[in-house]
Protein backbone atom coordinates (compact mmCIF):
# COMPACT_ATOMS: atom_id res chain seq x y z
CA UNK A 1 0.00 0.00 0.00
CA UNK A 2 1.19 3.48 -1.07
CA UNK A 3 0.29 6.37 -1.64
CA UNK A 4 1.59 8.34 -4.52
CA UNK A 5 2.80 11.95 -4.57
CA UNK A 6 3.84 14.01 -8.00
CA UNK A 7 7.49 14.70 -7.86
CA UNK A 8 7.15 18.38 -9.22
CA UNK A 9 4.47 18.91 -6.13
CA UNK A 10 7.11 17.68 -3.76
CA UNK A 11 10.38 19.65 -5.39
CA UNK A 12 8.27 23.07 -4.96
CA UNK A 13 6.56 22.15 -1.27
CA UNK A 14 3.09 22.14 -2.97
CA UNK A 15 0.19 19.50 -1.19
CA UNK A 16 2.74 18.25 1.11
CA UNK A 17 0.22 17.30 4.52
CA UNK A 18 1.00 19.26 7.61
CA UNK A 19 1.36 15.41 9.31
CA UNK A 20 4.07 13.38 9.31
CA UNK A 21 3.90 10.57 6.98
CA UNK A 22 4.87 7.70 8.89
CA UNK A 23 2.78 8.02 12.26
CA UNK A 24 0.29 10.78 11.20
CA UNK A 25 1.19 13.32 14.29
CA UNK A 26 1.52 16.86 14.20
CA UNK A 27 4.63 17.91 13.02
CA UNK A 28 6.61 19.66 15.17
CA UNK A 29 9.87 19.84 12.45
CA UNK A 30 9.83 20.46 8.26
CA UNK A 31 12.97 19.77 7.06
CA UNK A 32 14.65 19.22 3.59
CA UNK A 33 14.55 15.71 2.41
CA UNK A 34 16.08 14.09 -0.60
CA UNK A 35 14.24 11.51 -2.03
CA UNK A 36 16.10 8.56 -4.30
CA UNK A 37 14.50 6.07 -6.42
CA UNK A 38 15.86 2.40 -5.64
CA UNK A 39 17.93 1.07 -7.55
CA UNK A 40 16.95 -1.08 -10.57
CA UNK A 41 16.95 -4.84 -10.15
CA UNK A 42 19.83 -5.41 -13.10
CA UNK A 43 21.92 -2.65 -11.16
CA UNK A 44 22.99 -5.98 -8.80
CA UNK A 45 23.76 -7.78 -11.31
CA UNK A 46 26.86 -5.60 -11.71
CA UNK A 47 27.98 -6.77 -8.21
CA UNK A 48 30.16 -9.34 -9.64
CA UNK A 49 32.02 -6.86 -11.77
CA UNK A 50 33.05 -5.11 -8.88
CA UNK A 51 31.46 -2.40 -6.13
CA UNK A 52 32.98 1.06 -8.18
CA UNK A 53 31.09 -0.28 -11.29
CA UNK A 54 27.85 -1.03 -9.55
CA UNK A 55 27.67 2.81 -7.88
CA UNK A 56 28.82 4.43 -10.81
CA UNK A 57 25.91 2.76 -12.88
CA UNK A 58 23.76 3.26 -9.45
CA UNK A 59 24.85 7.35 -9.77
CA UNK A 60 23.55 7.67 -13.23
CA UNK A 61 20.41 6.04 -12.93
CA UNK A 62 18.94 7.03 -10.15
CA UNK A 63 16.47 9.46 -9.82
CA UNK A 64 16.30 12.42 -7.21
CA UNK A 65 14.03 14.89 -5.72
CA UNK A 66 15.18 17.40 -3.54
CA UNK A 67 11.80 18.15 -1.51
CA UNK A 68 12.03 21.74 0.45
CA UNK A 69 9.35 20.57 2.95
CA UNK A 70 8.29 17.53 4.51
CA UNK A 71 7.07 17.03 7.29
CA UNK A 72 8.21 15.13 10.93
CA UNK A 73 6.69 14.51 14.43
CA UNK A 74 8.37 14.15 17.83
CA UNK A 75 8.25 10.48 17.33
CA UNK A 76 10.26 11.01 13.70
CA UNK A 77 12.44 13.05 15.50
CA UNK A 78 13.41 10.62 18.51
CA UNK A 79 13.22 7.75 16.41
CA UNK A 80 16.19 9.44 14.10
CA UNK A 81 17.51 10.72 16.97
CA UNK A 82 18.20 7.66 18.91
CA UNK A 83 19.22 5.58 15.53
CA UNK A 84 21.99 7.94 15.29
CA UNK A 85 23.34 7.83 18.39
CA UNK A 86 23.35 3.91 18.60
CA UNK A 87 24.78 2.81 15.49
CA UNK A 88 27.00 6.35 15.60
CA UNK A 89 28.72 4.32 18.68
CA UNK A 90 28.59 0.49 16.61
CA UNK A 91 30.66 2.37 13.92
CA UNK A 92 33.12 4.25 16.32
CA UNK A 93 33.17 0.90 17.84
CA UNK A 94 34.09 -0.82 14.77
CA UNK A 95 37.27 1.43 14.33
CA UNK A 96 38.50 1.21 17.71
CA UNK A 97 38.38 -2.87 17.94
CA UNK A 98 41.63 -2.79 15.61
CA UNK A 99 43.41 -0.22 17.05
CA UNK A 100 42.73 -1.82 20.48
CA UNK A 101 44.17 -5.12 19.22
CA UNK A 102 46.97 -3.33 17.48
CA UNK A 103 47.78 -1.93 20.91
CA UNK A 104 47.32 -4.86 22.96
CA UNK A 105 49.28 -6.53 20.47
CA UNK A 106 46.77 -9.46 20.09
CA UNK A 107 47.78 -12.58 18.40
CA UNK A 108 46.77 -16.06 16.75
CA UNK A 109 44.08 -16.85 17.38
CA UNK A 110 42.34 -13.60 18.45
CA UNK A 111 43.89 -11.42 16.06
CA UNK A 112 41.75 -12.75 12.90
CA UNK A 113 38.20 -13.10 15.04
CA UNK A 114 38.57 -9.36 16.62
CA UNK A 115 39.41 -8.06 12.96
CA UNK A 116 35.98 -10.55 11.61
CA UNK A 117 34.11 -8.66 14.11
CA UNK A 118 35.12 -5.49 13.81
CA UNK A 119 34.21 -5.41 9.93
CA UNK A 120 31.12 -6.68 10.91
CA UNK A 121 30.58 -3.93 13.51
CA UNK A 122 31.40 -1.17 11.06
CA UNK A 123 29.13 -3.03 8.49
CA UNK A 124 25.97 -2.67 10.77
CA UNK A 125 27.34 0.86 12.35
CA UNK A 126 26.94 1.99 8.78
CA UNK A 127 23.48 0.63 7.58
CA UNK A 128 22.11 1.76 10.90
CA UNK A 129 23.00 5.02 9.55
CA UNK A 130 21.81 4.76 6.55
CA UNK A 131 18.06 4.02 7.69
CA UNK A 132 18.40 6.99 10.19
CA UNK A 133 17.95 9.23 7.06
CA UNK A 134 15.07 11.40 6.71
CA UNK A 135 13.65 9.60 3.33
CA UNK A 136 13.90 6.17 5.38
CA UNK A 137 12.23 8.11 8.38
CA UNK A 138 9.44 9.26 5.83
CA UNK A 139 9.04 6.09 4.47
CA UNK A 140 9.42 7.14 0.94
CA UNK A 141 11.14 6.60 -2.07
CA UNK A 142 11.07 7.96 -5.51
CA UNK A 143 9.83 5.80 -8.43
CA UNK A 144 11.64 4.67 -11.24
CA UNK A 145 10.24 6.93 -13.76
CA UNK A 146 10.98 9.79 -11.36
CA UNK A 147 7.41 11.24 -11.75
CA UNK A 148 6.48 9.84 -8.39
CA UNK A 149 7.19 10.09 -4.89
CA UNK A 150 5.82 6.51 -3.31
CA UNK A 151 5.04 6.57 0.20
CA UNK A 152 4.98 3.41 1.57
CA UNK A 153 2.33 2.73 4.23
CA UNK A 154 1.84 6.11 4.89
CA UNK A 155 -0.49 7.11 7.95
CA UNK A 156 -4.40 7.72 7.22
CA UNK A 157 -4.14 11.42 8.58
CA UNK A 158 -1.24 11.80 5.78
CA UNK A 159 -3.25 10.10 3.41
CA UNK A 160 -6.38 12.31 3.98
CA UNK A 161 -4.53 15.66 3.46
CA UNK A 162 -2.99 14.60 0.52
CA UNK A 163 -6.30 13.78 -1.20
CA UNK A 164 -7.68 17.10 -0.03
CA UNK A 165 -5.01 18.75 -1.54
CA UNK A 166 -5.59 17.01 -5.33
CA UNK A 167 -9.45 17.46 -4.74
CA UNK A 168 -9.09 20.99 -4.25
CA UNK A 169 -6.09 21.29 -7.44
CA UNK A 170 -8.68 19.00 -9.67
CA UNK A 171 -11.68 21.59 -8.72
CA UNK A 172 -8.62 24.74 -9.78
CA UNK A 173 -7.94 23.08 -12.69
CA UNK A 174 -11.54 22.15 -14.31
CA UNK A 175 -12.98 25.67 -13.62
CA UNK A 176 -11.22 28.87 -11.62
CA UNK A 177 -13.93 30.67 -11.24
CA UNK A 178 -16.55 28.26 -10.44
CA UNK A 179 -14.83 25.67 -8.53
CA UNK A 180 -18.27 24.26 -7.28
CA UNK A 181 -20.28 24.67 -10.28
CA UNK A 182 -21.97 21.72 -12.01
CA UNK A 183 -19.70 22.40 -15.14
CA UNK A 184 -16.64 22.37 -13.10
CA UNK A 185 -17.31 18.87 -11.66
CA UNK A 186 -18.60 17.63 -14.85
CA UNK A 187 -15.14 18.57 -16.65
CA UNK A 188 -13.04 17.75 -13.32
CA UNK A 189 -10.37 15.46 -14.38
CA UNK A 190 -11.42 11.49 -13.88
CA UNK A 191 -8.05 11.35 -11.71
CA UNK A 192 -6.10 8.70 -13.79
CA UNK A 193 -2.88 8.98 -11.92
CA UNK A 194 -3.72 10.80 -9.10
CA UNK A 195 -5.70 8.35 -7.58
CA UNK A 196 -3.93 6.33 -3.93
CA UNK A 197 -3.67 2.56 -5.08
CA UNK A 198 -3.90 0.31 -1.91
ZN1 LIG B 1 6.17 10.86 12.89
Amino acid sequence: MQTLIPASWAAVGHGIPSVCSRHGLPATLRARTRFESAPAGWTYALIPLGLLVFLIVRAATRQVVDAPVWHYCDRCRSRRRQQRVWFGLLLAAGFAIPVAAIALEAGEPAAPILMAVALLTVIVGYVGLARARWEVIAQARVTRDGLWIAVRDAAPEFDAEFTAAIAAAQQYYADPAAPDGPAAVAAAPTGAGWTTPH
